[in-house]
């Protein structure tokens, strides 16, 4: 029996969906694999009976986790896909603000058509058993992941933090130019994309561990006289709820 696959979106944009579709060279032999039986944005047909049920988008409304608490209940595998499911994401951005001048300022005399709430990752709400991080996603961890669930294999995310994947690609680091990078504290597996083609790192992946922020702490003072909390603060794009929840 092959295992059946679930992809549902809350809040978000959806391109972490979207990427599993782009998979365009290997999307034929995944379909080999997996019974894809749920993907509102790929297929009409609809079956509650799954085995991985992927998610993308945060919880930032009521039907959200209503929605999400459904997945749950039908998945026998629930996986977070994205920054937004993972950390609450960009959608956190929203929890700096008064509710109710967001609200207006989105939808005018209308915002009462519209409940929301705090935006959160899906695990405020359910237990989800991986997370695959990342704005969007990273493909290629994707088809890892699916690839240890086929084959019964433990499935782990990378251990340490961006600056090591940077250093492979033997990159001028962004701190010696006078730019704040969260490189230091963010999970790896992007391959260091974004300080690769000079952007810094905005922390898309998460805080990788509490140990990476403890050696940041200390290598950034030493190294450059930047305080953690200054690092951290920028944080703010995706990781708002996360920061909340920090030391
Ligand atoms: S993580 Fe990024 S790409 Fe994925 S749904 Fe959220 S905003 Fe879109
Ligand atoms: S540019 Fe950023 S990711 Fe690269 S080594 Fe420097 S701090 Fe780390
Ligand atoms: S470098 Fe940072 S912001 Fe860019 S993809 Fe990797 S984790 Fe995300």
């Amino acid at each position: 029996m092959k295992p059946k696959i679930a992809i549902f979106s809350l809040t978000g944009c959806e391109g972490c969906s979207l990427a599993i579709l782009e998979l365009e060279d290997q999307l034929l032999d995944i379909l080999q694999a997996v019974d894809i039986v749920n993907f509102r944005e790929g297929m009409t047909e609809r079956s509650w009976d799954i085995d991985i049920g992927f998610v993308d988008g945060a919880v930032s409304t009521p039907e959200d986790e209503k929605e999400v608490r459904k997945f749950r209940e039908h998945s026998k595998v629930l996986v977070a896909i994205g920054a937004c499911a993972c950390l609450g994401g960009i959608n956190t951005l929203k929890n700096h603000q008064p509710m109710n001048e967001y609200r207006t300022y989105v939808y005018g005399d209308r915002a009462d058509w519209f409940p929301t709430i705090d935006a959160q990752p899906i695990s405020a709400v359910v237990k989800v058993d991986y997370e695959l991080p990342g704005c969007p996603m990273v493909k290629e961890e994707f088809l890892r992941f699916v690839k240890c669930m086929l084959t019964n294999r433990p499935f782990r995310p990378p251990a340490n933090a961006v600056c090591v994947e940077c250093k492979k690609q033997g990159n001028l680091c962004l701190y010696e130019k006078g730019i704040i990078c969260l490189g230091p504290v963010t999970r790896a597996g992007c391959d260091a994309i974004c300080p690769s083609f000079g952007s810094k790192c905005e922390g898309c992946r998460g805080i990788v561990s509490d140990e990476a922020l403890t050696a940041a702490a200390v290598n950034l003072r030493e190294q450059y006289d930047i305080p953690l909390e200054r690092v951290l603060a920028d944080m703010r794009l995706y990781g708002a709820y996360q920061e909340k929840t920090l030391p």
